[in-house]
């Protein structure tokens, strides 16, 4: 890994040379909460002074710009006997900017399942491959638990990735693409003060994370607990509404559905994610569904978190950013059921 610094004035420069010719993504004020806090989201931005680099969190990961939530994956036209199959890929150029390392840890968990897997997707790949990622390192918020999780860090699957070291941004390059971007505005070497404003900001910021969880030995444990009264304590609570799937920057279940036209003259095959939360995820041809209580359905999703991506991958799929335990109106979040399987276990 290179390392340089680049000046906060340049880093304008730095953003004006990637909108030349790429579709920026960044985070954007939309609106406040009740208590009068920002909320922010990752939209698509036109001009430098549209982004906010202040921001805490994004109530939606950015995984929509690698997982829509609904994509036509191809179309058929039937004609005289005869059909033809049309597919398209994004290619555009596109590049986000300010994802946190959870984040960035969430895409190469997503690049496990759909670029290094037996059967990789195409529609995934393209877009991958033709995003430009800018990282920014942050505070943690006081609900994140990224570092139980060992997302706090990041050393690869981006560009470039800044860490503020108030005047100054210490910038880590991981590719060719970013090393020939940075050179296009003016940075400077690494200096001896510059390294230990750096590593001070990170024991800063290790110091910050106020919500930490035990996940040690967390797949064992939840082979333990299949049957443990901690799923129907929450699952009694879940309301079975798919937001937290929703918003999780790793979870890419989903469904295929073919939309025939009228006339049978034109088909088109579609994806949409899907949540394990809902009803209907588990119910199969004849109604029969494996799933039929929230409890189960809540329970494989931690499964799916915590033990099931182990086995497949070494590691869980989840990051730590709980943008799942913020958005459930039910106030079911992963630090409160994980604690609640250990005490199990005292
Ligand atoms: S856990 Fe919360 S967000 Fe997820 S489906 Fe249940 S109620 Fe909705
Ligand atoms: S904390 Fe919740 S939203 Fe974030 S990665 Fe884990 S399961 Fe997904």
């Amino acid at each position: 890994m290179l390392f340089r610094i680049l000046g906060k004035e340049k880093f304008r420069s730095l953003i004006e040379v990637i909108l030349e010719s790429n579709e920026i993504i960044a985070p954007k004020r939309v609106g406040s909460n009740a208590s009068g806090e920002p909320i922010h989201q990752f939209l698509p931005i036109d001009a430098f002074d549209e982004m906010d680099l202040d921001y805490r969190t994004t109530e939606y990961s950015a995984k929509t710009y690698f997982l829509p939530y609904r994509e036509n994956l191809c179309s058929f036209n039937l004609d005289d006997g005869d059909w033809q199959q049309e597919i398209s890929y994004r290619i555009q150029p596109r590049a986000i900017i300010g994802l946190r390392a959870y984040d960035i840890n969430a895409l190469l968990k997503l690049d496990k399942v759909f670029i290094r897997n037996k059967f990789p997707s195409p529609y995934y790949v393209s877009r991958r491959e033709n995003t430009f990622i800018v990282g920014l390192d942050h505070d943690p918020l006081e609900d994140e638990f990224s570092q139980s999780m060992g997302t706090d860090i990041v050393t690869h699957g981006f560009d470039l990735f800044l860490t503020d070291l108030g005047d100054r941004y210490f910038v880590a390059i991981a590719s060719d693409r970013g090393f020939n971007l940075l050179n296009r505005v003016e940075v400077r070497e690494v200096t001896d003060d510059d390294t230990n404003t750096y590593k001070e900001v990170r024991r800063r910021i290790l110091a910050g994370f106020k919500t930490k969880i035990n996940v040690h030995n967390l797949p064992n444990l939840l082979d333990l607990e299949f049957t443990s009264e901690v799923w129907e304590k929450w699952g009694k609570k879940c309301l079975s509404c798919g937001s937290c799937a929703m918003v999780c920057p790793t979870c890419y279940c989903y469904g295929v559905n073919e939309e025939v036209s009228m006339d049978f003259s034109k088909a088109t095959r579609v994806k949409q994610l899907h949540s394990c939360n809902l009803l209907d995820f588990a119910e199969v041809a004849g109604g029969h569904n494996f799933r039929p209580d929230q409890q189960t359905r809540l329970k494989y999703r931690y499964y799916h978190q915590h033990r099931g991506f182990v086995e497949d991958y070494d590691e869980p799929k989840c990051v730590g950013c709980n943008r799942c335990g913020r958005v459930c109106l039910a106030g079911i979040s992963p630090a409160a059921v994980i604690k609640d399987l250990y005490e199990e276990n005292l």
